[in-house]
């Protein structure tokens, strides 16, 4: 088409095209030099139009590495035709991206080469998205090293090259020891913290040729390629071992000292394929969990026994219920009102005839899996309410029993069959039978469990639900299941008078389970401060080793013959008694306050710790707290700042050097502490201010948080 015979609306529609394209669009000359960029080649490069029309695209070139590419561009052009590809440019800020370009030359209407005409299209977006998805299903999100499937990958790359060059190839598992327990008591934020902590360090022990991957939660796998000297396998293990036992300081202050459990397996010693070296690699993990942690096992094929064993195992256990080698244990649950044995929950033993006492936490787990846990707790069952059945006979006060149901037992739908024909035969009322569940037993299939919960209630059957807090699901969602009592996991209770998370946890626990209508039950209570702590905050009843072990039938008879209880030590006055706390590690110093304030008239508690200091609050209550800064363990501004959590109501005074001004004015501005005395102390001034001190406390004054 002739220039003259294109419509003038054609020439506007054309430059609309190019001005408003999403692509880059750039017109050269036949020398190409650069007459017409679009405002997305503007964009793309960072380069104005002003900048770039008179120059020649070279602008953009990166490096050398494309220049063997010029000349095939440039003959392709000349020829005629149409040149497309991709190149490594350089926006004008320097970066270097990718773009994929379509050079078409121009002729004009004498059919000469008049000009070039240049769309390009910038991949780096969709590569980074590609990067991106790569990355996610080959790396692990939380600790950015590879995961399972990329140390997959990467092993059976390593068999093969091994195997060419005549190399061994080792097989490290980790396995953190006791992270459950961490997990459980510092919460998963601060877990995860402390497993992306450790990965950077174990990223800081490996070489550059070894690979380290994490397998599962606390599970990371290493591969050593090439192990020789055999040194150097020793060394990165004990280096593994150093780096992990280093105390680690998280968020809340706190610091956490970790070991690791270690097996190893080598290729092709311990096996040929990945499958076979990976799981050789975590029986000898296993070994050296089972042998107390903290160490490393080498795999020896005798770790296979530990397998066979299982088998034997199982067909012992197939049998116990026949051979009469189950017993029940009874540990009291004891009302934290009047401080009696309100019932008992009925826990069960193997009584192995070669290998002793076996507990249940040794072989439930393997019923479940296995099936043989119905016939068993068909006999728990029974067996408990029988044993209810004689202590009555025997003229002993009656009482509830709680019976432990596995998830598989509890969705069996001959259960509610099962228990009435046993509360028949035994003549027990269902209302003193309380089965326990867990969280994930009833959240496995939440509309069948509230059928077969609806059945058991139709007998009477008290519900309750076990290890509570150690699930996921919420109290409120609980609501929906006809639960009766609530047993908080001893998880929570083991550091409740030291840890305000768990704390807060229990007393919402608490409140919100009162709100629902349904009652609470600590468990797992060792000490008079963990029980003072949930009496005052109204928790119903508690089990533990503080009142008792769970016992065998007969001592728990005697309990109840002599009608063990609680005692409660309520000391009336001091509920009033204006109470003051003093915590100092420095004996001389707290022998001296405690003087000072004794002539005051107080009642003067005093404690060498942070963790002294809590026990005592936990049992006592107090009004005033001075306590000096600087103590090994835990500072006094940490010291406050828990019981700032955990006894919002006391007045807080800290007791520190000149140097600890710029801190401790921190906590006073965070709430945590009300005032500060310096060392040496003005004992007058002192006096006035401890005085002022209770009066605050004493219109129970809440300080600015
Ligand atoms: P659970 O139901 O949470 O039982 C409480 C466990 O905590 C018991 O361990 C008990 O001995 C222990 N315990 C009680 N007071 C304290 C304390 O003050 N401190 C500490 N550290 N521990 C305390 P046990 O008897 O070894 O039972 C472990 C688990 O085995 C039970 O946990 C329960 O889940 C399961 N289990 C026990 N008996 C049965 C049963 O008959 N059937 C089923 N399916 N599971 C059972
Ligand atoms: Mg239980
Ligand atoms: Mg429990």
């Amino acid at each position: 088409m002739k220039e003259e015979t294109i419509p003038r609306e054609m020439f506007r529609l054309f430059y609309l095209a190019a001005e408003q394209n999403c692509l880059p669009i750039m017109i050269t000359d036949r020398n190409g030099c650069i007459e017409y960029v679009n405002p997305a080649q503007e964009k793309s490069s960072g380069y104005t139009a002003s900048e770039l029309i008179g120059t020649k695209p070279r602008v953009f070139q990166s490096d050398q590495s494309q220049l063997p590419m010029y000349p095939e561009i440039w003959q392709t052009l000349m020829a005629g035709e149409l040149w497309e590809g991709e190149l490594l440019n350089l926006r004008k800020d320097g970066e270097p991206y990718t773009e994929s370009l379509a050079i078409s030359p121009l002729l004009a209407e004498t059919g000469q080469l008049s000009h070039f005409f240049v769309i390009q299209q910038d991949l780096s977006a969709c590569r980074n998205t590609a990067r991106r998805l790569e990355s996610l299903s080959t790396f692990d999100p939380l600790t950015g090293l590879p995961n399972r499937a990329y140390l997959l990958a990467s092993l059976a790359e390593s068999i093969r090259d091994a195997a060419v060059l005549n190399h061994e190839l080792t097989v490290v598992h980790l396995d953190l020891d006791r992270f459950k327990s961490l997990n459980d008591s510092l919460g998963y934020a601060v877990a995860d913290q402390v497993l992306v902590g450790i990965a950077d360090r174990l990223r800081g022990v490996v070489r550059r040729d070894d690979a380290l991957a994490r397998l599962t939660g606390d599970e990371f796998v290493l591969l050593l390629r090439n192990t020789v000297p055999d040194s150097h396998l020793e060394d990165t293990l004990k280096r593994i071992q150093a780096t992990i036992a280093e105390p680690l300081m998280v968020v809340s202050g706190d610091e956490v000292s970790l070991t690791v459990s270690i097996g190893v397996a080598v290729y092709p010693r311990d096996g040929y394929d990945s499958d076979t070296l990976l799981r050789a690699a975590n029986l000898a993990m296993v070994a050296a969990k089972k042998n107390g942690g903290d160490n490393v096992y080498y795999y020896v094929p005798e770790m296979q026994e530990g397998m066979a064993s299982r088998f034997d195992l199982a067909s012992h256990l197939r049998r116990v219920v026949e051979r009469g080698e189950l017993v029940l244990y009874y540990q009291p649950q004891v009302s934290l009102i009047s401080g009696e044995i309100v019932g008992a929950e009925a826990l069960i033993r193997w009584q192995h005839p070669e290998k002793g006492m076996i507990m249940p936490g040794q072989f439930i787990p393997f019923a479940e899996e296995t099936g043989l846990i119905l016939p068993i707790s068909d006999w728990v069952v029974r067996a408990a309410c029988q044993q209810m059945h004689d202590w009555r006979i025997a003229g002993l006060p009656p009482l509830k029993i709680a019976v432990n149901l596995s998830a598989r037992h509890f969705y069996l739908a001959t259960l509610p069959d099962t228990v009435a024909s046993v509360l028949a035969e035994t003549g027990i009322e269902g209302s003193s039978l309380e089965l326990e569940l867990t969280e994930s037993a009833m959240m496995h299939d939440v509309v069948g469990a509230v059928r077969i919960m609806d059945r058991l209630k139709g007998l009477g059957v008290r519900l309750s639900l076990d290890d509570f807090g150690t699930g996921f699901s919420s109290l409120a969602y609980l609501s929906r299941f006809s639960i009766d009592l609530i047993k908080i996991d001893q998880s929570f209770i083991s550091d409740v008078t030291i840890n305000p998370v768990n704390a807060s946890i229990v007393t919402a626990t608490i409140a919100m389970a009162h709100k629902l209508g349904k009652n609470i039950i600590a468990e797992g209570v060792e000490t008079e401060a963990q029980m003072a702590f949930l009496r005052r905050h109204d928790c119903d009843e508690m089990q533990g080793y503080l009142f008792s072990k769970p016992l065998p039938a007969e001592d728990f008879a005697t309990l109840l013959r002599e009608r063990k209880r609680l005692v409660f030590e309520e000391k009336e006055g001091v509920e009033v008694t204006r109470t003051l706390l003093l915590v100092d590690d420095d004996i001389p110093v707290l022998s001296a306050l405690k003087r000072l304030f004794y002539r005051e008239g107080y009642r003067v508690l005093t404690a060498t710790s942070a963790r002294e200091a809590l026990e005592l609050l936990a049992l006592n209550r107090v009004q005033v707290i001075i306590s000096d800064q600087r103590m090994p363990g835990m500072t006094g501004i940490e010291l406050l700042f828990r019981v700032k959590d955990l006894y919002p109501d006391t007045v807080r005074i800290v007791l520190s050097g000149y140097a600890e001004i710029e801190t401790v004015t921190d906590a006073i501005n965070r709430g945590a502490a009300w005032k500060y005395f310096t060392k040496p102390w003005d004992e007058d001034k002192m006096r006035d201010e401890v005085c002022r001190a209770f009066r605050l406390a004493g219109a129970s004054i809440t300080l600015p948080s």
